[in-house]
């Protein structure tokens, strides 16, 4: 994860970065932190996908 905390020029301040697209993640807004990755609302479904491919079943 990259150094928190930047302030952009219309003062909102990114709290950190997704590690899957890389786009900034701002203060106030959800994310998670699963198994030490950082991952925004918009890579979660995709994340939570592979995370679980494992456990697919094919009806
Ligand atoms: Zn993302």
């Amino acid at each position: 994860m990259k150094l928190p905390k930047v302030r952009e020029a219309d003062g909102t301040r990114t709290a950190a970065w997704c590690d899957r697209c890389g786009e900034e993640i701002y203060e106030g807004t959800d994310f998670y932190r699963v198994n030490g990755e950082t991952v925004c609302e918009d890579c979660l479904c995709d994340y939570a996908r592979e995370l679980l491919a494992p456990y697919r079943q094919k009806a």
